[in-house]
């Protein structure tokens, strides 16, 4: 795409190195495609894949990295052929800014699933250029990847939907499981967790959190609206609730036991694993034999999902519980979500932050 000297030059935020300390960084963005969508970012919420990129602990990160994929901006130019969106509407970004567009998984609308697909961030662009994320004053993306955000919807809560809601509503949704009646549990009540309880109850699920301690108890019942909290190490009670849910959804981002979950199932129960985790997991082959039992994981979520989850999230009213901070508080903002010390997403105002050194 074009020449050098209509390249725009942004400040974005970015780690250099895997100490994973954010700060400011200059960079250029591509020109803007017949397809593109030039936006100007409002918020950007943090996940926690953010502290395994910006950290390297996938052994794949590449520096200088602005991360950020739960984007939320405003539209400032688009493209020739830009059909869907025009300058001044608030859309979103999430994990995923390209595919190849030819495989089955393209075909099927199911373009995470392509092994193609080109990140938000940490990624080479088709152009050759490293892709940046949302940490940033502005980004390009294709129209393919660009979703509306509902009318209505603030800026700040609809940022975590795009990554945390979706990928929680895209297993209950491909495996059937978005009826109500379903007994679920949601392990980990972080950013994935708490969308997990959310989007789970408005389903009418019977919803159990699972957690690590009872800090959250009082929250997660008050609050989201649990059913039910487990503490995990709290043995009597896991047993008491032996075979009695559908499916657990499992967002601990950390090496842990599958067997004790895996004994909270019914028949024909399903553990869908979101956690990114690398190293091996471990589980007893009698505990999903006896019970024939499923092990899956998901990923995000498809284009086409990420506008009916928005759809749904509209509809049923349900928005992300948040802390929103400036960029300058960015590292210490990841700290505390290392330390599981955030209810229940950092999101950073990165419109009304001061992102220049
Ligand atoms: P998060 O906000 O940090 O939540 C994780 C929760 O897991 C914590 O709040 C904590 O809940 C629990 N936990 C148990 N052991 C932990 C440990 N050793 N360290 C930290 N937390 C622990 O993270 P998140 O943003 O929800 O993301 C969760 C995982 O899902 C990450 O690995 C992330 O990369 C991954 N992810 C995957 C997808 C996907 O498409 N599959 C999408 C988004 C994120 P309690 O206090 O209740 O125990």
């Amino acid at each position: 795409m074009g020449g050098l000297e209509t390249e725009r030059v942004v400040v974005g935020w970015a780690a250099r190195d895997p100490s994973g300390i954010l700060s400011p960084y200059t960079y250029t963005l591509r020109n803007t495609g017949p397809e593109d969508v030039l936006l100007k970012v409002l918020s950007c919420g943090i996940c926690h894949t953010d502290i395994h990129q910006v950290k390297n602990e996938l052994g794949m990160s590449r520096y200088p990295m602005v991360p950020g994929h739960e984007v939320v901006g405003e539209v400032v130019e688009v493209g020739s052929e830009v059909t869907n969106f025009r300058v001044g509407d608030v859309v979103g970004v999430g994990v995923i800014v390209g595919c190849c567009r030819n495989c089955n998984p393209c075909k099927s609308d199911v373009e995470q699933y392509c092994n193609k697909k080109i990140w938000s961030y940490n990624d080479v662009y088709t152009d050759g250029k490293t892709t940046q994320g949302g940490f940033a004053q502005s980004m390009i993306v294709d129209q393919k990847f660009v979703v509306k955000i509902p009318d209505g919807m603030s800026a700040e809560q609809a940022a975590p939907l795009l990554c945390a809601g979706l990928t929680v509503y895209s297993p209950l949704s491909h495996f059937g499981l978005n009826k109500s009646g379903q007994r679920g549990g949601i392990l980990g009540l972080g950013g994935v967790g708490h969308m997990g309880v959310k989007i789970a109850k408005a389903m009418g699920h019977h919803v159990t959190v699972i957690s690590s301690s009872d800090k959250k108890r009082a929250e997660a019942m008050e609050h989201l609206g649990a059913d039910e909290y487990l503490v995990s190490s709290d043995a009597t009670r896991m047993q008491e609730f032996a075979d009695t849910l559908d499916y657990i959804i499992d967002t601990v981002p950390a090496v842990h036991a599958l067997e004790p979950y895996l004994s909270l199932l019914k028949l024909d129960g399903r553990l869908i694993l979101m956690g990114v985790i690398n190293a091996p997991l471990q589980f007893l082959t009698p505990l999903v034999m006896l019970g024939r039992k499923s092990i899956t994981g998901s990923f995000i979520g498809s284009m086409k999902e990420t506008e009916e989850m928005l759809e749904f999230c509209k509809e049923k009213g349900i928005t992300s519980m948040i802390e929103v901070v400036k960029m300058d508080y960015v590292n210490e903002a990841l700290e505390r979500l290392e330390k599981n010390d955030v209810r229940y997403r950092f999101v950073v105002d990165v419109a009304g932050s001061k992102l220049e050194p």
